[in-house]
């Protein structure tokens, strides 16, 4: 097979290929690394910019992997020798983690996540780390320290966020798949934007140990991959309970349901978004519907109070979160004329401008004065939320909405940050609630790729693969 083929596989078709003996994880890897340096522009490391970085020792790990598989022959798990890429966010020992900021440009980081560890013990390849909006803020990884990731099929277009990087890696063939991390879409989202599928687990399913922390009670890590089945595989190696984060839970002993109820929100989903995503989003309903699944109009009051719940507890977390880049434990410090000084310098030459805007605006709504009237109602309208998606799936097995109310924007489209959290409405409430969710290819709006997402009771990923195997993606 050519490069180019090798690297289009899925990972089960690359992982049967392995196992038959007729490809190696080196050929494999090179055709990812040949992907990676087509077209390569002066400084950076691809085309689209989605790597930071690319792991001088890929060949060397895809080699190991080689002859493990030597070694392990039928008992070899189906990641061994298959070539991931890694959003900056993740911990991998020994090698950069940047969080795509200033702040953490030279931070090596000194242990693995556990997700890595877990992929490491499979023996898969990391090709590289993945650029993404500054730690993991916003909705189109155009704020990266280091540059937007353009989207693979459309380069004037952003490739969604903030795992940006790692959607168009996955899309474009340079890696078999990602890893990337969601606390309000951000697995989900770029996936719509680049025609991939993006898996964001029940909150707790997978250890955010390792996961440089953005919204801790919001954020997992998921991967992003062509297929529905290769999420699951990437999914069933790195979930489970953790020692080393008191958040994880048990994923064992789950109750493993499908059912064919799809519950839709009456009237236009869409609102202010794409009337052609809309259009494309009932074609699919239709087309499930033929496929055996029931249509259940429901109704989620609480929705309509989402994404100021989302926000305000999002901008809470990461004032507390960040602080402990002050310059002086470690990242960016920068020597002024008093300590205080030295905090603001290098906080404000680390942090980019959604950074510190949500910093200043995280320690607004948690101050004495005003928490009562923002975080705390936050909270409130976060529990209420919760219970009415657990009184939904009572009647329904999953949960459809588009993914994004429209395909992919133009680089520099969108001037206020506004227009950009807006943009979230329907990937925030399964980050508020916990629930799983995932998004699936359903077609495309004028050659860009648009997805649909479904979100389901908790623990009950089982249902999101079940139907998200079913959608077949429309070109239009
Ligand atoms: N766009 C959302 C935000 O800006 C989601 C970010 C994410 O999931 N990391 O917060």
């Amino acid at each position: 097979m050519s490069d180019t083929n090798l690297a289009q596989l899925t990972i089960v078709e690359a992982s049967k290929k392995l196992q038959a003996g007729e490809i190696t994880s080196l050929e494999l890897t090179r055709a990812c690394l040949a992907e990676i340096k087509k077209d390569k522009p002066d400084g950076k490391e691809d085309r689209f910019n989605a790597f930071l970085e690319v792991f001088d020792d890929a060949e060397e790990q895809a080699k190991a992997a080689d002859a493990l598989r030597q070694a392990q022959g039928k008992l070899a798990h189906p990641l061994l020798g298959i070539p991931l890429a890694i959003k900056d966010n993740i911990l991998i020992e020994g090698k950069k983690a940047s969080a795509a900021s200033k702040m953490l440009e030279n931070y090596v980081a000194t242990y693995d996540a556990t997700a890595i560890a877990k992929l490491k013990q499979a023996g898969a390849v990391f090709i590289g780390r993945t650029n993404m909006y500054e730690f993991a803020m916003g909705g189109s990884t155009e704020n990266s320290a280091f540059g937007p990731t353009k989207n693979p099929h459309d380069t004037t277009r952003v490739s969604g966020g903030t795992s940006g990087g790692s959607a168009a890696a996955v899309a474009a063939g340079m890696a078999l798949g990602a890893l990337g991390s969601d606390t309000g879409g951000s697995v989900r989202n770029p996936a719509s934007f680049c025609g991939v599928v993006g898996f964001k687990p029940t909150y707790g399913a997978v250890s955010r140990f390792g996961l440089i922390a953005a919204v801790s009670s919001f954020d997992q890590i998921g991967p992003l991959t062509k297929t529905v089945e290769d999420a699951e595989l990437i999914f069933d190696c790195i979930r489970g309970k953790d020692i080393l984060d008191s958040t994880s839970i048990d994923t064992d002993s789950q109750t493993k349901t499908s059912g064919k109820r799809i519950g839709v929100f009456a009237g236009s989903v869409t609102g202010g978004g794409s009337p052609d995503v809309e259009k494309v989003f009932r074609d699919s309903l239709e087309n499930l519907k033929n496929r055996g699944y029931e249509l259940v109009d429901i109704s989620i009051p609480s929705i309509k109070s989402a994404l100021a719940a989302y926000y305000i507890t999002n901008f809470a977390e990461v004032s507390s979160n960040l602080s402990r880049f002050d310059g002086v434990r470690y990242g960016l410090s920068l020597k002024g004329d008093s300590l205080l000084n030295d905090y603001s310098k290098s906080r404000g030459e680390g942090f980019g401008a959604e950074s510190r805007r949500r910093i200043m605006l995280g320690a607004y709504v948690l101050s004495a004065g005003y928490y009562d009237a923002y975080y705390g109602k936050a909270t409130l309208a976060r529990e209420q939320l919760r219970h009415e998606f657990e009184k939904a799936f009572e009647s329904v097995d999953v949960i459809a909405t588009p993914t994004m109310p429209t395909p992919a924007w133009k680089i520099g489209e969108k001037h206020s940050p506004l227009d950009s959290y807006l943009a979230d409405i329907f990937t925030v409430t399964a980050n508020l609630t916990g629930n799983p969710a995932i998004s699936v290819p359903m077609g495309t709006v004028d050659t860009l790729p648009v997805g649909i997402q479904f979100t389901a009771a908790h623990g009950n990923e089982a249902a999101l693969f079940e139907v998200g195997k079913t959608v077949v993606s429309k070109e239009k």
